[in-house]
């Protein structure tokens, strides 16, 4: 369980807060924000200072200018929706250091919100060295100097050493939000401390890309389910044959040894017992539920059989935690959305009426999920890609070791 420093452990009053949020929303061409989630997961955190008097300073950035000014990366559009979603007018620095960003900072009164212009407009911000990634101490110094206290609300950047993150955190006292407060305490609760036993459920494309996430679960799960393309690669190691599917042949070794490692833990792998097949990698597409040697050498699995799904609900059944990563087949392409819209939808059933604990994350988790009509029905849902990954993989954050007591 973390045990880090949080917003009620210190007085704001009359503080300038520098609070870094993850603003990097989706937009349309013309700069209308397409989805606010990570606004939205921002406010608690903004209304929270501002009702306890901080003077709150927002920093974040968006996009990847790398470390030049580019129109379409201003935080500036974010100002208007940042003041309805407020109910507060929000003001804005067009630059996140220098003496336009003092005045700003200079001018705000308690209960006041001010915006600064995209960190990445500097070098400084994700400066790189010889290859390795970081960033210019002169200028997380002088962001650090617009504050009192830093918080850092943004746990989808809490796997990067930013400026705007651990460079802050090095000359000012570091919070947690309490975005990055939920996301801890969920986390803490499905990986550290869950309730047992505990169920993992890893889907999506490749092995290749999860080899590190799939190691550590087997070690503190109780059961690790794992579907999508990567259970083919598996299935392959195994000895069955799995025609034009997706899979890495070349990992076969690697997925072997994870489920000797599994064995050795006392957790056990739930693999497809039956698979939806298709030649061709598009919607509406032919397609026909098969036993695991009957699949042709021309065909692909796409998604897992109707078998697999009732051997998926058992398991989460028999679990009191689940973690899921992944969709189980190629949700994006009906019909083979069917087991991970189904898998989804049974265990948002089972966290309704049987207090199962549900935490998803990463990447397109939260889209399969969204697609299955099933995100509310979660516990909880990670706003972050890489971080939530690199947390499953059991790998210190530095944006979280900077907030440890
Ligand atoms: P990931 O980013 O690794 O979580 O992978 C997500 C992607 O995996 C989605 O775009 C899915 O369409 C894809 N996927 C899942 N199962 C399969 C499968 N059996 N064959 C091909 N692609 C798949």
């Amino acid at each position: 369980m973390v045990d880090f420093r949080r917003l009620e452990d210190v007085d704001v009053a009359g503080k300038r807060v520098l609070v870094r949020v993850d603003f990097n929303v989706p937009c349309d061409d013309v700069g209308i924000v397409t989805d606010d989630t990570r606004m939205v997961a921002a406010l608690p955190t903004i209304n929270y200072l501002r009702a306890h008097q901080a003077k709150v300073i927002l920093i974040s950035h968006f996009g990847r200018p790398g470390g030049v000014r580019e129109t379409s990366a201003s935080m500036m559009k974010l100002v208007g929706p940042l003041s309805n979603l407020l109910k507060t007018d929000v003001s804005f620095a067009p630059d996140c250091v220098g003496n336009t960003a003092d005045k700003a900072v200079a001018a705000l009164c308690a209960g006041d919100v001010l915006l600064l212009e995209n960190t990445r407009f500097h070098k400084g911000e994700t400066y790189t060295a010889g290859g390795a990634k970081g960033y210019d101490d002169g200028f997380a110094r002088v962001l650090a100097a617009h504050g009192d206290i830093f918080v850092h609300d943004a746990f989808s950047v809490a796997h990067r050493a930013q400026g705007s993150t651990s460079g802050i955190a090095a000359n000012l006292p570091a919070y947690a939000g309490l975005a990055m407060e939920r996301e801890l305490d969920h986390l803490s609760q499905a990986l550290d401390i869950p309730k047992r036993p505990v169920m993992g459920l890893v889907g999506g494309a490749k092995v290749s890309s999860k080899i590190d996430l799939l190691k550590n679960l087997v070690s503190r799960l109780d059961t690790l389910a794992i579907g999508g393309g990567m259970a083919n690669t598996f299935l392959a190691a195994l000895g069955h044959g799995v025609g034009a599917s997706l899979c890495e042949h070349d990992l076969k070794n690697t997925a072997l040894e994870i489920m000797a490692n599994a064995k050795l833990a006392n957790c056990e792998i739930l693999l497809p017992v039956d698979v939806v097949v298709s030649k061709e990698f598009k919607a509406g597409a032919e397609s026909r539920v098969c036993g695991l040697d009957e699949v042709a050498d021309d065909e692909m699995i796409l998604d897992a059989g109707p078998a697999t799904i009732d051997k998926l609900a058992d398991a989460i059944d028999a679990s009191k935690t689940l973690i899921w990563n992944g969709p189980l087949g190629a949700f994006e392409l009906v019909p083979f959305d069917t087991a991970t819209v189904e898998a989804a939808k049974y265990a948002a059933k089972r966290v309704k009426n049987n207090g199962l604990i549900a935490v998803a994350g990463g990447g397109d988790t939260v889209a399969a999920l969204k697609h299955a009509g099933t995100a509310d029905g979660f516990t909880f849902i990670s706003t972050a890609g890489g971080a939530f990954l690199e947390w499953m993989e059991g790998k210190a954050l530095p944006g979280i070791e900077i907030l440890k007591k």
